[in-house]
């Protein structure tokens, strides 16, 4: 039988997948893919739940349903003080992830550049390749994950057409700063390129560090689109609701690529999620801090278990070195290994990386889960760690595949 398509038959199903599979299988806790262990807000389902029964579910409009897409507007005036047009300027999507796709689609040509910051969402690559462009990536170090500005300036070149990145980002928890964001701005318009910035963590962030999308920089309305995720802003990450902000320029041609990947999204969950935006401070406020709360927690009880715990200020994760616990195998290993013996699941950083150079000592932890649960992970580790002093297991033979 002739080959079907050669790079989807190359990559491997996504890390986020496999490892929570493998904690099912292991009755572990799940502490790998990033998703809540509790509902969102009651009157956001109780609002999706009644939409359903009022008789409006049929097609919604192509680029969202006027409510959403009205309230994402309102929402972006509101926090960043950006002056958006809701007809011309907003289109929703089928999640974050589809939104990711219809923007590099809205900009790239084949043959087009695309610079990339590492560690990486797992879908950029793969996409970016599929749309035949080719992704020129800069990587962050740990622990503190500065912007290696030198490295960034050189991979912007005649050929680039637009820079992809994520804050605050997965999975270092880093949130970019200000002068960061000025750097970046700079480059896009020297090189007259775009910018899709994926903000999909935008309300999660602590330690008093506050989000800024790179669309309220000087001169960057015209060159961003910026996409946001219900799932996060509303801890229902199974609903799939994403939104792009962009300048009328682009914004339609989101929407023509939103239109050939999915064409609409279910209406229910888009007005439902128009409601949800509409939230005063508070639920804002309080989600942030809940958060932070249980970052905490599990950053003190990953220390004591004796991981060495990198800094946090954003997004669902907590990134950590196992070096110190001995462990004597790679970071896919180590999340093997704790998932069939410690009954707690993570996912290897390298899973975020491109190149086979990628560091393999550093395991991500998500603590978006009730606190109890939070304890439980920490009791098991504990007690499978303690008194064991090195841990002088071998790496397992068999690997798992990772995509990106
Ligand atoms: N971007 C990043 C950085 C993410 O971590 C996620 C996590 N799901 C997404 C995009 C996708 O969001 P959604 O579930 O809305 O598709
Ligand atoms: N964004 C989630 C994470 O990083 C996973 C999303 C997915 O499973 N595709 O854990």
């Amino acid at each position: 039988m002739r080959g079907a398509n050669s790079y989807l038959g190359s990559i491997g199903t996504t890390i986020f997948t496999v490892m929570s599979a493998l904690a099912v299988e292991h009755r572990s806790i799940n502490l790998g893919q990033g998703f809540p262990d509790t509902e969102g807000p009651a009157d956001v389902v109780r609002a999706a739940a009644d939409a359903l029964l009022d008789g409006r579910n049929q097609y919604p409009p192509m680029a969202g349903v006027p409510e959403l897409r009205q309230a994402v507007a309102a929402h972006d005036r509101r926090f960043y003080g950006l002056d958006v047009d809701w007809q011309t300027g907003v289109t929703v999507t089928s999640g974050a992830t589809e939104a990711i796709t219809a923007c590099l689609m809205a900009v790239l040509d084949p043959g087009d550049e695309v610079v990339l910051i590492e560690p990486l969402y797992d879908t950029y690559v793969p996409v970016v390749r599929m749309l035949g462009a080719i992704p020129r990536i800069v990587r962050l170090s740990p622990p503190h994950w500065d912007l290696p500005r030198e490295a960034l300036a050189a991979a912007f070149g005649p050929k680039t057409k637009v820079i992809l990145f994520n804050t605050p980002m997965n999975p270092s928890g880093k949130v970019f700063t200000t002068e960061e964001l000025g750097f970046i701005a700079e480059l896009v318009r020297r090189h007259d390129t775009y910018a899709i910035c994926d903000e999909v963590y935008e309300h999660l962030t602590f330690d008093g560090q506050r989000h800024v999308p790179l669309m309220t920089l000087p001169g960057m309305f015209e060159r961003c689109m910026r996409i946001g995720s219900a799932g996060k802003t509303f801890s229902l990450t199974g609903w799939k609701v994403g939104y792009v902000t962009a300048p009328p320029t682009l914004s339609p041609l989101v929407a023509k690529a939103h239109q050939n990947l999915t064409f609409t999204t279910a209406p229910n969950l888009q007005r439902a999620v128009a409601l949800g935006l509409a939230k005063d401070d508070s639920y804002y406020a309080g989600l942030a801090s809940s958060l932070e709360a249980r970052r905490d927690l599990l950053a003190a009880g990953l220390a004591e278990v004796g991981l060495s715990v990198l800094p946090t200020h954003g997004t669902y994760f907590i990134t950590t070195d196992f070096s110190p616990l001995g462990f004597n195998g790679d970071d896919v290993a180590f999340c093997r290994y704790i998932t069939e013996h410690a009954g707690v699941t993570g996912i290897p950083v390298s899973a975020f990386y491109e190149a086979p150079d990628a560091p393999r000592q550093f395991a991500r932890f998500a603590f978006c889960k009730r606190p109890e649960v939070l304890a439980e992970a920490v009791a098991r580790l504990k007690t499978h760690f303690r008194g064991q002093g090195v841990v002088r297991t071998q790496s397992t033979t068999e690997p798992l595949t990772a995509a990106g």
